[in-house]
Protein backbone atom coordinates (compact mmCIF):
# COMPACT_ATOMS: atom_id res chain seq x y z
CA UNK A 1 0.00 0.00 0.00
CA UNK A 2 1.15 3.70 -0.35
CA UNK A 3 2.53 4.86 3.06
CA UNK A 4 1.91 8.70 2.14
CA UNK A 5 -0.40 10.49 -0.41
CA UNK A 6 1.12 13.74 -1.86
CA UNK A 7 -1.41 15.07 -3.67
CA UNK A 8 -4.65 16.28 -2.30
CA UNK A 9 -7.08 19.54 -2.26
CA UNK A 10 -8.50 21.23 1.05
CA UNK A 11 -10.51 23.84 1.54
CA UNK A 12 -8.52 26.90 -0.46
CA UNK A 13 -8.87 24.22 -3.96
CA UNK A 14 -12.55 24.06 -4.40
CA UNK A 15 -12.36 20.62 -2.67
CA UNK A 16 -14.77 19.74 -0.59
CA UNK A 17 -12.51 18.62 1.90
CA UNK A 18 -9.72 20.74 4.59
CA UNK A 19 -6.11 19.83 5.96
CA UNK A 20 -7.76 18.42 8.86
CA UNK A 21 -10.39 16.29 7.22
CA UNK A 22 -7.48 15.54 4.85
CA UNK A 23 -5.81 14.76 7.97
CA UNK A 24 -8.46 12.57 9.91
CA UNK A 25 -8.91 10.38 6.77
CA UNK A 26 -5.34 9.61 6.12
CA UNK A 27 -4.79 8.73 9.33
CA UNK A 28 -7.51 6.08 9.15
CA UNK A 29 -6.29 4.88 5.71
CA UNK A 30 -3.17 3.82 8.09
CA UNK A 31 -0.87 6.69 5.94
CA UNK A 32 2.10 8.27 7.38
CA UNK A 33 2.45 10.95 5.54
CA UNK A 34 0.14 13.61 3.65
CA UNK A 35 0.62 16.36 1.52
CA UNK A 36 -1.92 19.04 1.12
CA UNK A 37 -0.96 20.56 -2.55
CA UNK A 38 -3.57 23.54 -2.91
CA UNK A 39 -4.02 24.65 -6.51
CA UNK A 40 -1.10 26.71 -8.05
CA UNK A 41 -0.77 30.67 -6.94
CA UNK A 42 -2.25 32.26 -10.01
CA UNK A 43 -5.16 30.13 -10.79
CA UNK A 44 -8.62 32.53 -10.72
CA UNK A 45 -10.94 30.51 -9.14
CA UNK A 46 -9.92 27.76 -6.57
CA UNK A 47 -6.05 28.38 -5.68
CA UNK A 48 -4.09 29.16 -3.10
CA UNK A 49 -3.76 33.11 -3.20
CA UNK A 50 -0.80 34.69 -2.21
CA UNK A 51 -2.68 36.37 0.68
CA UNK A 52 -4.34 33.21 2.10
CA UNK A 53 -1.47 31.39 2.67
CA UNK A 54 -0.81 32.31 6.14
CA UNK A 55 -4.79 31.46 6.83
CA UNK A 56 -4.04 27.86 5.11
CA UNK A 57 -0.44 27.39 6.43
CA UNK A 58 -2.71 28.35 10.12
CA UNK A 59 -5.30 25.49 8.77
CA UNK A 60 -2.46 23.25 8.06
CA UNK A 61 -0.89 24.04 11.62
CA UNK A 62 -3.94 22.72 13.54
CA UNK A 63 -4.28 19.75 11.44
CA UNK A 64 -0.43 18.67 12.09
CA UNK A 65 -1.05 19.39 15.58
CA UNK A 66 -4.11 17.35 16.07
CA UNK A 67 -2.58 14.57 14.04
CA UNK A 68 0.83 13.86 15.65
CA UNK A 69 1.30 10.58 14.35
CA UNK A 70 0.90 12.09 10.52
CA UNK A 71 3.89 13.41 8.84
CA UNK A 72 2.11 16.55 7.30
CA UNK A 73 3.61 18.55 4.28
CA UNK A 74 2.42 22.16 3.10
CA UNK A 75 2.34 21.80 -0.75
CA UNK A 76 1.41 23.17 -3.69
CA UNK A 77 0.06 22.18 -7.14
CA UNK A 78 1.80 24.72 -9.28
CA UNK A 79 0.87 25.62 -13.34
CA UNK A 80 2.80 25.62 -15.83
CA UNK A 81 2.53 29.46 -17.73
CA UNK A 82 5.06 30.54 -20.18
CA UNK A 83 6.88 28.02 -23.06
CA UNK A 84 9.86 28.68 -21.29
CA UNK A 85 8.57 26.59 -18.27
CA UNK A 86 7.83 29.50 -15.76
CA UNK A 87 5.41 28.46 -12.95
CA UNK A 88 3.35 30.45 -10.89
CA UNK A 89 5.54 30.00 -8.04
CA UNK A 90 7.15 33.32 -7.71
CA UNK A 91 10.83 33.44 -5.85
CA UNK A 92 9.59 34.92 -2.76
CA UNK A 93 6.94 31.83 -1.88
CA UNK A 94 9.67 28.74 -2.95
CA UNK A 95 10.51 28.29 0.15
CA UNK A 96 6.95 28.10 1.95
CA UNK A 97 6.23 24.69 0.54
CA UNK A 98 7.71 21.51 1.34
CA UNK A 99 6.03 20.51 -1.58
CA UNK A 100 5.82 21.38 -5.26
CA UNK A 101 3.83 19.42 -7.80
CA UNK A 102 3.67 21.14 -11.76
CA UNK A 103 0.73 20.25 -14.34
CA UNK A 104 -1.25 22.20 -16.62
CA UNK A 105 -4.56 23.80 -15.73
CA UNK A 106 -6.09 26.75 -18.03
CA UNK A 107 -7.60 29.39 -15.90
CA UNK A 108 -4.20 31.32 -14.74
CA UNK A 109 -3.78 35.23 -14.38
CA UNK A 110 -0.77 35.71 -15.64
CA UNK A 111 1.73 38.76 -15.48
CA UNK A 112 3.15 37.92 -18.73
CA UNK A 113 0.18 37.75 -20.68
CA UNK A 114 1.61 36.83 -24.09
CA UNK A 115 3.48 33.80 -22.36
CA UNK A 116 -0.01 32.70 -20.82
CA UNK A 117 -1.39 32.52 -24.08
CA UNK A 118 1.74 30.55 -25.79
CA UNK A 119 1.56 27.76 -23.45
CA UNK A 120 -2.46 27.71 -21.79
CA UNK A 121 -4.42 29.10 -24.51
CA UNK A 122 -2.91 26.64 -27.60
CA UNK A 123 -3.23 23.47 -25.16
CA UNK A 124 -6.91 24.90 -24.27
CA UNK A 125 -7.75 25.66 -28.08
CA UNK A 126 -5.49 22.67 -29.41
CA UNK A 127 -8.59 21.59 -31.77
CA UNK A 128 -8.30 24.53 -33.56
CA UNK A 129 -4.24 24.05 -34.02
CA UNK A 130 -2.95 22.80 -37.50
CA UNK A 131 0.25 22.26 -36.27
CA UNK A 132 0.38 19.99 -33.28
CA UNK A 133 4.01 18.66 -33.80
CA UNK A 134 5.16 22.27 -32.98
CA UNK A 135 3.14 22.18 -29.83
CA UNK A 136 4.28 18.88 -28.71
CA UNK A 137 7.82 20.98 -29.02
CA UNK A 138 6.35 23.85 -26.99
CA UNK A 139 5.12 21.45 -24.01
CA UNK A 140 8.07 19.26 -24.01
CA UNK A 141 10.43 22.53 -23.86
CA UNK A 142 8.68 23.94 -21.36
CA UNK A 143 7.89 20.77 -19.22
CA UNK A 144 12.15 20.05 -19.38
CA UNK A 145 12.68 23.51 -18.35
CA UNK A 146 10.09 23.76 -15.90
CA UNK A 147 12.42 20.65 -14.55
CA UNK A 148 15.86 22.14 -15.10
CA UNK A 149 14.57 25.46 -12.96
CA UNK A 150 12.89 24.40 -9.91
CA UNK A 151 12.43 21.95 -7.48
CA UNK A 152 9.70 20.02 -8.48
CA UNK A 153 8.78 16.94 -6.75
CA UNK A 154 6.21 15.44 -9.32
CA UNK A 155 5.06 16.32 -12.62
CA UNK A 156 1.11 16.02 -11.95
CA UNK A 157 -1.22 13.88 -14.11
CA UNK A 158 0.95 14.43 -17.19
CA UNK A 159 -0.87 14.27 -20.01
CA UNK A 160 -4.29 16.05 -18.32
CA UNK A 161 -5.31 19.25 -20.56
CA UNK A 162 -2.06 18.91 -22.43
CA UNK A 163 -1.72 15.46 -24.43
CA UNK A 164 0.78 16.72 -26.91
CA UNK A 165 4.69 16.13 -25.19
CA UNK A 166 7.52 13.79 -26.05
CA UNK A 167 7.65 11.26 -23.44
CA UNK A 168 10.99 10.07 -24.39
CA UNK A 169 12.40 13.54 -23.44
CA UNK A 170 10.09 14.07 -20.66
CA UNK A 171 11.46 11.42 -19.01
CA UNK A 172 14.86 11.84 -19.64
CA UNK A 173 14.92 15.31 -17.96
CA UNK A 174 12.75 13.81 -14.85
CA UNK A 175 15.76 11.29 -14.54
CA UNK A 176 17.71 14.01 -14.85
CA UNK A 177 16.22 16.63 -12.34
CA UNK A 178 15.34 13.38 -9.94
CA UNK A 179 11.61 14.40 -10.33
CA UNK A 180 8.85 12.01 -10.07
CA UNK A 181 6.61 11.13 -12.80
CA UNK A 182 3.28 10.91 -11.04
CA UNK A 183 0.22 8.04 -11.44
CA UNK A 184 -2.57 10.23 -10.24
CA UNK A 185 -5.45 7.77 -9.54
CA UNK A 186 -7.92 10.76 -10.50
CA UNK A 187 -7.35 10.99 -13.86
CA UNK A 188 -5.44 8.29 -14.89
CA UNK A 189 -4.03 10.28 -17.47
CA UNK A 190 -1.31 8.05 -18.83
CA UNK A 191 -2.34 5.39 -21.41
CA UNK A 192 -0.89 1.63 -20.97
CA UNK A 193 1.27 2.59 -23.88
CA UNK A 194 3.30 5.63 -22.58
CA UNK A 195 3.38 3.68 -19.17
CA UNK A 196 5.24 0.72 -20.79
CA UNK A 197 7.51 2.88 -21.92
CA UNK A 198 8.32 4.23 -19.04
CA UNK A 199 8.35 1.23 -16.99
CA UNK A 200 11.16 0.50 -19.80
CA UNK A 201 13.33 3.93 -17.82
CA UNK A 202 15.00 4.57 -14.59
CA UNK A 203 11.66 7.47 -14.25
CA UNK A 204 10.72 7.20 -10.69
CA UNK A 205 7.16 7.54 -9.57
CA UNK A 206 4.32 8.78 -7.18
CA UNK A 207 1.35 7.41 -6.88
CA UNK A 208 -1.44 10.36 -5.60
CA UNK A 209 -4.98 10.43 -5.08
CA UNK A 210 -5.63 13.69 -6.23
CA UNK A 211 -8.39 14.30 -3.74
CA UNK A 212 -10.59 16.65 -3.70
CA UNK A 213 -12.94 14.67 -1.32
CA UNK A 214 -11.77 13.63 1.72
CA UNK A 215 -12.71 10.17 1.60
CA UNK A 216 -10.78 9.92 -1.45
CA UNK A 217 -7.35 10.61 0.19
CA UNK A 218 -5.26 7.45 -0.20
CA UNK A 219 -7.21 5.86 -2.87
CA UNK A 220 -4.75 4.83 -5.70
CA UNK A 221 -6.26 1.49 -6.40
CA UNK A 222 -7.30 1.86 -10.04
CA UNK A 223 -3.98 4.14 -10.86
CA UNK A 224 -1.77 1.16 -8.97
CA UNK A 225 -3.37 -1.66 -10.71
CA UNK A 226 -2.29 -0.22 -14.33
CA UNK A 227 1.20 0.62 -13.50
CA UNK A 228 1.19 -2.76 -12.52
CA UNK A 229 -0.28 -4.17 -15.30
CA UNK A 230 2.54 -1.63 -17.40
CA UNK A 231 5.58 -3.62 -15.71
CA UNK A 232 6.18 -0.43 -13.39
CA UNK A 233 9.02 -1.72 -10.79
CA UNK A 234 7.00 -1.26 -7.43
CA UNK A 235 10.71 -0.07 -6.27
CA UNK A 236 10.24 2.56 -8.60
CA UNK A 237 7.22 4.38 -6.69
CA UNK A 238 8.51 6.08 -4.56
CA UNK A 239 5.48 5.94 -2.32
CA UNK A 240 4.80 2.36 -1.93
CA UNK A 241 6.02 0.55 0.70
CA UNK A 242 8.83 2.91 1.45
CA UNK A 243 8.65 6.84 2.26
CA UNK A 244 8.93 9.37 -0.02
CA UNK A 245 10.74 12.73 1.74
CA UNK A 246 10.05 15.65 -0.25
CA UNK A 247 12.95 16.97 -2.39
CA UNK A 248 13.39 20.19 -0.50
CA UNK A 249 13.59 18.43 2.46
CA UNK A 250 15.88 15.54 1.31
CA UNK A 251 18.50 18.77 0.36
CA UNK A 252 17.61 20.24 3.53
CA UNK A 253 18.95 17.21 5.38
CA UNK A 254 22.34 16.92 2.87
ZN1 LIG B 1 -4.37 19.24 -11.24
ZN1 LIG C 1 -4.76 18.31 -8.10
Amino acid sequence: MITGDFHTHGSFSHGKGSAMENAKEAVKKGLKSLAITEHGLFIIAGGLHAKEIKEARQEFDEAQKAFPQLKMYFGVEADLISPEGEIDLPKEFENVFDVVLVGMHYFVKGTKQRNVIKIVWRNLFRKFIRDREKLKEINTRALVNAMHRYRIDALSHLGTSMPDFDLERIAKAAEDTDTCIELNNKHCSLSLEQLVFLAKTNVKFLLSSDAHHPEKVGQVEQMLALALEAGIDEKNILNLNQEYIPKRLREGMA
